[in-house]
């Protein structure tokens, strides 16, 4: 593991790099990179690569578009999926201005601004997600390669290998794996990390998905982090496992409170339920994000939290109760197709929202929202979170949270451009509108 510039020439000499990639990601989380040969590297420490930001999705405008990338040295890592000789290898970018000031439209910067906020009063951020996504023959259709479920282990087949390579890449890649299994729906799978400090997590997310998907290309398949690709079937979530630690202590973990929930953890959820309308637009981002998130298919609809129950936006697990590190929030609205490092940074806007103001935190619901019906949420006090894009954006607009914790340059970038995205959306005349409307009217 490298520390600093000295570590990566180091590294780069002694593995016979060819050469180092260079990855930021764009407004929305796609991965952007570029190549830099290994004699580049001193300068690229000390003075950044130049490139043009201007055609970067929610970067520069065309007047100011040099911008300056700043490889993170502790970030370096060979890239597993590559041939090992003269192995390629890659490192995070902090982007800047010319002045080398940070770049307000750098994702990574936004997420290292609000855990500098958090370090400030002595919190670390641990988040641990579990990305799910689907095996296809092609990227052309849904074609599902094994008719499993969860946690079946079908007789090894093509599926089985996939899983087993990705494993292997994300180990290879320093990426400590905890466990996987096949998920609910057929051709449906999950590889879940340890936990982590939040900022290696958001890069650790971006690499995952590069990873199935290198993985899966290797053996003529298409991995997807699309968030509903099948109709009737389960949709593919995120869930972020979240806690705030402390002088090496697990902030969310009272031993003498009932259920070892402390009071700031209590709070935390309360901030999360108060602006999880706010931050659903940035958590679940396209279109599609929305026909995931409707009622029988384990993703959540309804804004409550719980211990046990999967109905709930919010759960807090219970696997081993007592276990201090253990202890921590579980959001189950994020979808794999969201940008980690600014769903990260809302999420955690929010929960320090609710330690800073202490919302009332409603009584957990244990029963099944979804076989409640509209009276009886109201009667239990429970909204929905918002049921399209449209909706989601609408609600994102008015945030001052969101507002704050993004920065003016990207709030405003990925609302013009999720309003684009809706605008070409809703002109859209659907397969199913054909089939319903054509032959009745
Ligand atoms: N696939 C479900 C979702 O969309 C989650 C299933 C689970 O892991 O509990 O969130
Ligand atoms: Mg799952
Ligand atoms: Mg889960």
């Amino acid at each position: 593991d490298c520390r600093n510039a000295d570590d990566v020439t180091r590294a780069v000499k002694e593995h016979d790099i060819s050469f180092v990639q260079f990855w930021f990601v764009d407004v929305l989380g796609n991965l952007k990179s570029f190549q830099v040969t290994p004699s580049e590297l001193d300068e690229a420490f000390e003075e950044g690569m130049g490139f043009d930001g201007s055609s970067i999705e929610g970067f520069s405008r065309i007047h100011e578009s040099d911008m300056l990338a700043y490889p993170d040295p502790t970030t370096f890592q060979i890239v597993s999926w590559r041939p090992m000789e003269r192995p390629v290898a890659r490192m995070f970018c902090d982007i800047k201005n010319p002045d080398g000031s940070p770049y307000e439209g750098d994702s990574r910067y936004v997420l290292k601004r609000i855990l500098g906020k958090a370090a400030e009063d002595g919190y670390s951020f641990y988040v641990g997600p579990e990305l799910e996504f689907f095996l296809f023959e092609s990227s052309r259709e849904p074609k599902t390669l094994d008719f499993g479920g969860y946690f079946d282990a079908p007789p090894l087949d093509l599926a089985n290998d996939i899983r087993r390579d990705i494993i292997n890449a994300l180990i290879n890649m320093g990426i400590v794996v905890e466990y996987s299994h096949h998920e609910v729906a057929p051709s449906q799978h999950e590889i879940d990390l340890r936990y982590q400090e939040a900022l290696k997590m958001a890069d650790t997310a971006v690499t995952y998905r590069v990873i199935a998907k290198e993985v899966a290309r290797r053996h003529g398949c298409y991995a997807t982090f699309m968030p509903k690709p099948l109709f009737g079937e389960n949709g593919s979530g995120m869930h972020v496992h979240q806690s705030l630690f402390k002088n090496g202590r697990n902030v969310f973990y009272d031993p003498d409170a009932p259920d070892n929930l402390s009071k700031e953890c209590r709070n935390y959820i309360s901030g999360l339920l108060e602006h999880a309308n706010e931050i659903t637009a940035v958590c679940n981002q396209w279109v599609n994000s929305y026909k995931r998130l409707v009622p029988g298919y384990e993703a959540p609809v309804y804004v409550a939290w719980a211990r046990r129950n999967r109905s709930s936006l919010v759960r807090v697990p219970m696997y081993k109760p007592g276990k201090e590190k253990a202890t921590r929030v579980e959001l189950r609205s994020p979808d794999p197709a969201c940008n980690p490092y600014l769903a990260f940074a809302c999420m955690l806007a929010s929960g320090l929202k609710g330690m800073e103001k202490k919302y009332p935190l409603p009584e957990a619901v244990e029963e099944d929202i979804f076989e409640m019906n509209e009276e009886e949420r109201k009667k239990h006090n429970i909204p929905s979170l918002p049921g399209s894009l449209f909706e989601a954006v609408e609600v994102l607009e008015k945030s001052a949270v969101v507002r704050q914790a993004l920065g003016e340059h990207i709030f405003n970038n990925f609302i013009a451009n999720k309003k684009i995205e809706w605008n070409n959306y809703r002109i859209q005349v659907t397969e199913y509108e054909l089939k319903k409307y054509l032959p009745l009217l």
